[in-house]
């Protein structure tokens, strides 16, 4: 993939317009497959977190954003999706630099399901119930009774690095349906992509609508968290962040979404069409180096097939090809940073040390031309058991562990065994086995046959400590709206209004 790009010096975008950071300092953008600074970006303080909130604050009183009828907002978010289908290269572009997800999915996945969202979006907004009429009750009295759905106001999204600028795109779409404003905070990996989306809405939105104030989670994070202008915040990220955002948010009783991590259970049945469940199971874990929150980790094999399901996940594994993302023939990318890689092998080590056995991968490997980024071997433990660390933890890197069982319903117990309930999935021929195990299952989505399936029209998000909230689907703009009962009275008379009756009525 060619472009010319400018990827050198990226400041803040505040109120439509770029600018520096208060302070003048900046941060190095590194490109993890070579470990070279990409770019550098603004570093954010309180005082850019000011201007920001400030801009999207006056952008949310306008009631020309905020009352703009559904049908020319859905014109706005068709125009958002073809923007980004126009500006698709850039775009893509910056993500793999930065990301190191490779072309491959972000050109035929990540930018196409962006766009696809903005549609969607723009048809929901058409049919959402903005104004529901319930009906004339019996009691307290006649009455014409309504339920309004109006926007929330300033909403904080806060990003983490693996699919930045779709993760973003889940938030702004459902945000910006609704009528709120945003203001993001990308992760310091990977801000680039974020930015340029930004500019590209704000071509189509009024100034101050979105804004991104890049900078570390410490200080541009927690000040979006507690400040008082900020209505809600969204944040997708690691679960011992998403307990710190909640506390924090909690000061000022914000209104709180959070996708957080997952240790995601895949269930072969002794019926599995092992053809497509072992390459797809694969799938379900190694996309992105395994730098997916619903990635598919543990893998529940039943005895009578173990052997053969151990032998075929090797063979295929064998297969990836490790490359420079931006190169359309690699399949797996680097891991994120140095940090990351050293936390995946450290997590390798403790599998070993408890007695699980590498099956295949397990170490890093150089790639020619790449030789400054970090790059894992596809991993897969057997003779795991679901109490060892590697089961339970989110490693967040390219790391299988198959875990042997002999009856299904203590799978399904372990499986469930986890303080995350993300995703979920099952692999058989027979349908009624599927979802007898599916609804055993405490996940927020559960892959029948399949891995990595969401839908821009379904909802995202998990059970237990992987969240609170759904994205994505018609579910996700209630996120980004508050209710209003508007009662109007519908008796004229005094004596005959309930109220007089209770408080009056013995004083005359
Ligand atoms: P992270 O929690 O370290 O950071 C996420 C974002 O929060 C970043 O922008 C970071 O700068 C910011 N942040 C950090 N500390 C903060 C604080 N104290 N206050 C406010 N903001 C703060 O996560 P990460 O390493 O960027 O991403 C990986 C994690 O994200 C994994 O746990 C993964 O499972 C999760 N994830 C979840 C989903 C989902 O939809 N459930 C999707 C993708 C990633």
């Amino acid at each position: 993939m060619t472009t010319n790009v400018d990827v050198k010096s990226f400041p803040l975008f505040i109120n439509g317009e770029w600018k520096q950071a208060e302070s003048g300092q900046t941060f190095d953008v590194t490109n993890p497959a070579t470990g070279e600074v990409i770019a550098t970006a603004a570093k954010g303080s309180k005082e850019d977190v000011d201007k920001a909130v400030k801009a999207a604050r006056e952008a949310f009183e306008n009631e020309e954003w905020r009352e703009m009828k559904p049908k020319d907002r859905a014109v706005i978010l068709n125009a958002i999706a073809q923007k980004i289908t126009v500006h698709a290269e850039e775009l893509v572009y910056l993500e793999v630099i930065s990301s190191g997800g490779t072309v491959r999915r972000v050109s035929s996945n990540d930018i196409l399901q962006m766009a696809d969202l903005f549609q969607q979006m723009a048809k929901f907004v058409l049919d959402y119930p903005f104004s529901e009429t319930l009906p004339v009750p019996p009691f307290p009295g006649p009455s014409h009774n309504f339920v309004w759905r109006e926007p929330i106001g300033v909403c904080a999204a806060i990003t983490p690095w693996n699919m930045p600028m779709l993760i973003a795109s889940w938030k702004i779409a459902p945000a910006l349906a609704m009528g709120n404003t945003v203001v993001i905070k990308p992760a310091s990996y990977t801000p680039l992509s974020t930015l340029k989306l930004a500019e590209i809405i704000s071509t189509v939105v009024p100034p101050g609508v979105i804004n991104v104030v890049t900078g570390s989670g410490k200080e541009v994070g927690e000040y979006l968290t507690t400040h008082p202008e900020v209505d809600k915040v969204a944040f997708t990220g690691s679960t011992e962040v998403g307990k710190k955002i909640m506390s924090l948010a909690s000061e000022t009783i914000k209104n709180t979404t959070l996708e957080l991590g997952g240790k995601s259970p895949s269930i072969f049945l002794e019926d599995a069409d092992l053809e497509v469940a072992i390459p797809g199971s694969l799938f379900g874990v190694f996309l992105h180096s395994g730098q997916l929150c619903e990635s598919g980790t543990r893998l529940f094999v039943p005895d009578s097939i173990y052997d053969k399901v151990v032998k075929g996940l090797v063979q295929w594994s064998k297969r990836l090809k490790l490359g420079n993302p931006l190169d359309a023939t690699t399949e797996i990318g680097p891991v994120i940073s140095k940090q990351q890689r050293d936390t995946i092998l450290s997590y390798i080590e403790s599998g070993k040390k408890e007695g699980a056995t590498i099956a295949c991968g397990g170490k890093e490997i150089t790639v020619d031309g790449c030789e400054g980024g970090s790059f894992i071997e596809p991993t897969i433990f057997t003779n795991v058991t679901n109490d060892m660390k590697i089961a339970q933890e989110e490693i967040f890197g390219p790391v299988l562990s198959v875990i042997r069982y002999s009856d299904v319903n203590e799978a399904i117990k372990q499986a469930n065994d986890t303080i995350y309930g993300l995703a979920a999935g099952v692999w058989t021929k027979d349908v009624n086995k599927a979802y007898d195990v599916t609804r055993k299952l405490k996940a927020g989505v559960v892959w029948i046959n399949d891995w990595h399936m969401l839908r821009n029209d379904a909802p995202f998000g998990g059970y237990k400590q992987s969240g609170i909230g759904r994205e994505m689907g018609k579910h996700s703009l209630d996120a980004y709206t508050q209710l209003k009962h508007v009662h109007t009275s519908m008796v004229p008379q005094l004596e005959k209004r309930n109220w007089y009756q209770i408080l009056f009525s013995q004083s005359e």
